[in-house]
């Protein structure tokens, strides 16, 4: 509960209606995706950057922890309350404040829906191209602050590669302005590449502007069908060896067939196959066919069980069948799947999906691969129950054997999901000390009271 003065004044602020603090709301923004919940003291809805700035202040005088919040689809705990904090849910900024299609850019307020602003460049025969798997719900604010990614960023690049310049509001309320709304821009340092993956921790984003890119007229799928993950895995070193670039590159591992098996999505798949890989090529009319059989070629080799394209909307989307039944499938072998989005340069990619089967082995545990194979990006599923606990503690120890490999692989523990409250404590294996000291510095620069998203992103300094 706030203060009853605190809470008159933050009202105030926000018009009276748009803060809430009834258990009933209060309940509605206690968690994420993550299975874990803290109830906030209360829930701020501003409709400006003018209202952000005046919460700010009023949080930053009192030492009053601020979460900021977007559709909370985030899996790491990064939009998970701290005990006593005020969430600042950004939903109530959706405008879109300037759409040029001639200088290719849009600026939007954080709280709009990621596909919405791909929708509106799209009539401007333009995209914007990062493309969560989450996009139909989550919001661009959530976005940036995650630097998220998706299947098209192999070809792409993920959020951080699509934004000119930002609008946001530090942790002691300052005000500022960073990169601008040109295609180049070389003035004073980078603050708008810092701020995109800072996951709430720096400052409260309140405008975008994001490049667009030109929409490409067609998009062509392949679907692979391969006898091991290792050959599944060589094949995608090939692809990303040659020049022709697919706009997704996905894989399946021999556990998500077995799932896909088991519990349905897998019947047409021919028999023998252990992993899957779909790709794409967009392009022009003639250039898209072109570029998947450039790709198909790449794709020939040791282990190559069955190679299908598809052209039209159906054919495509049957293709896709599999890989979209595999989270309905995922979830039936056990109640909790605990995700980790590791990610290792593509030429240790097989190192890695053997090292993850022998990690399932060991620790006697399903551990369901799959993920943006382009970028090295799998997501390491380990399926638990969480009443077992010996189960669990066999999950903590592969879990952590799993980070070990990948950092010794040059490879990172997150690819775009973000560190939040679930992974921070993993931080200092793959940062060394003196960059975490700059970072703890840059941290205390921006906030200095430590108000924004605390217990996120970072581990606490030495000390604390
Ligand atoms: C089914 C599913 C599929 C997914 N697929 C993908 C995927 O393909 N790629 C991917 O990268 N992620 C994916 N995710 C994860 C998640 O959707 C992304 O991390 C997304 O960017 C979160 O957006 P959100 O609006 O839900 O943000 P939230 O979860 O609400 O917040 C995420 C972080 O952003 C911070 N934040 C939010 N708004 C602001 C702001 N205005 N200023 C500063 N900080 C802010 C929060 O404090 C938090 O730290 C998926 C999640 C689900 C459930």
């Amino acid at each position: 509960m706030l203060a009853a003065p605190l809470r008159s004044e933050l009202a105030a602020v926000l018009g009276g209606e748009r803060l809430i603090d009834d258990p009933m709301s209060l309940a509605l923004y206690a968690s994420d995706e993550t299975p874990r919940a803290c109830t906030p003291a209360a829930v701020a809805f501003p409709m400006s950057h003018a209202e952000v700035a005046a919460l700010v202040r009023i949080a930053h005088r009192e030492g009053l922890p601020l979460v900021p919040r977007g559709a909370g689809s985030g899996n790491v705990g990064g939009a998970l309350p701290a005990p006593g904090s005020l969430v600042v849910s950004f939903e109530c900024m959706q405008r879109v404040l300037e759409f040029r299609p001639e200088d290719r850019y849009i600026v939007v307020e954080p709280g709009v829906i990621t596909e919405e602003i791909d929708r509106i460049a799209r009539s401007a025969g333009l995209m914007y191209a990062p493309d969560p798997g989450s996009g139909a719900y989550c919001r661009i604010g959530g976005n940036l602050a995650m630097n998220a990614a998706g299947p098209r960023c192999v070809k792409y690049g993920a959020t951080r590669d699509h934004v000119l310049g930002l609008r946001a509001v530090t942790g002691d309320g300052r005000e500022i302005r960073a990169g601008s709304r040109t295609s180049k821009y070389a003035t004073g340092y980078d603050l708008t590449h810092l701020l995109v993956g800072s996951e709430g921790t720096l400052a409260l984003i309140t405008e975008a502007t994001l490049r667009l890119v030109p929409a490409m007229e067609q998009i062509v799928t392949l679907r692979l069908c391969f006898a091991s993950n290792r050959a599944a895995c060589e094949a995608v070193q090939r692809v990303m060896r040659q020049p022709v670039l697919p706009c997704a590159l996905e894989f399946m591992d021999r556990r998500s067939i077995e799932a896909l098996r088991e519990y349905g999505g897998a019947e047409h798949l021919p028999p023998g196959t252990e992993a899957v890989l779909m790709l794409e090529a967009d392009g022009d009319a003639d250039e898209a066919p072109r570029r998947l059989a450039a790709l198909e070629a790449a794709c020939r080799g040791a282990g190559l069980i069955e190679a299908q394209s598809g052209f039209s909307a159906a054919e495509i989307a049957s293709l896709w069948t599999a890989r979209k039944s595999l989270s309905h499938a995922v979830k039936k072998i056990a109640p909790l799947k605990i995700n980790e989005d590791v990610v290792v340069p593509v030429s240790r990619l097989a190192e890695l999906v053997d090292a993850i089967d022998a990690l399932g082995h060991r620790h006697d545990l399903p551990l369901v691969t799959f993920g943006h194979a382009g970028n090295g990006n799998l997501h390491v599923n380990l399926m638990v129950h969480p009443d077992d606990a010996g189960e669990m503690a066999r999950a903590a120890a592969c879990r952590r054997a799993l980070i070990e490999t990948v950092l010794a692989l040059s490879g990172s523990l997150s690819g775009e999901h973000g560190i939040g409250s679930e992974k921070r404590r993993f931080v200092e294996l793959e940062i060394d000390p003196a960059s975490l000291d700059l970072m703890h510095q840059l941290k205390a620069v921006f906030d200095p009271r430590g108000i924004l998203n605390p217990g996120k992103k970072l581990p606490d300094p030495a000390g604390l």
